[in-house]
């Protein structure tokens, strides 16, 4: 599978990276189970260069969860509640009887989404430390600000993502210029302090 690649680049200087060096499928060995790791484009002081930062689950990212889920629950309220369309003699099935299970199947997905990610925010309660360059593991790093990039338009211009290179007071930005790479699926273990486990990785 090939997705498609952010160039980051310098208004200011030649630093150029790819956006897949932040790519990486991490997930915290808890007992026997692991949980998944999210992560975001940043900048790691330590190794001076955009890396992949983890990104801690936070009772913000869970609230939006909750709303989702409340969300689902009060549309299927709704369509039960409302009567119900009139079929056609050359209707199967009415629209309801499609949208129904579409809507189940949505909160159900929305349901485990929130449980998991409460399991998640549970095993990381106690986490000491913040959140880690999961290349070389130090915490002086910070993920870049939200930033949008239009992906299906290679000629669009470079996206300004409101953070200074470091050491050059230039900006980066951050543009789809068309390439394309295969995501490497293989998975790397880490502790609930975000420290790399070696001996798991495959
Ligand atoms: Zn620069
Ligand atoms: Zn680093």
């Amino acid at each position: 599978m090939s997705l498609p690649v952010l160039t980051y680049r310098c208004t200011s200087c030649s630093f150029m990276r790819l956006g897949s060096i932040t790519w990486g499928r991490g997930y915290y060995l808890a007992g026997e189970s692991r949980l998944p790791m999210s992560s975001a484009a940043g900048w790691c002081h330590s190794c001076d260069d955009l890396r992949a930062i983890e990104v801690l689950p936070s009772a913000d990212a869970e609230v939006k969860l909750q709303d989702e889920l409340a969300d689902l629950q009060s549309r299927l309220r709704v369509m039960d509640t409302s009567p119900p369309p009139r079929k056609r003699w050359w209707q199967f099935k009415t629209p309801k009887d499609s949208a129904r299970p579409f809507l189940e199947s949505q909160l159900e997905a929305a349901k485990a989404r929130l449980s998991d990610y409460q399991r998640l925010r549970q095993a990381l309660a106690a986490r000491n430390t913040h959140p880690r360059c999961l290349n070389c593991g130090a915490e002086d790093c910070l993920r870049f600000p939200p930033y949008e990039v239009d992906y299906f338009d290679t000629a669009a211009p470079p996206v300004r993502i409101g953070f200074s290179h470091p050491g050059c007071g230039g900006e980066l930005t951050a543009a789809c210029e068309g390439t394309r790479l295969a995501m490497n699926l293989t998975g790397q273990a880490y502790d609930l302090e975000g420290e790399r486990l070696p001996e798991y990785s495959a």
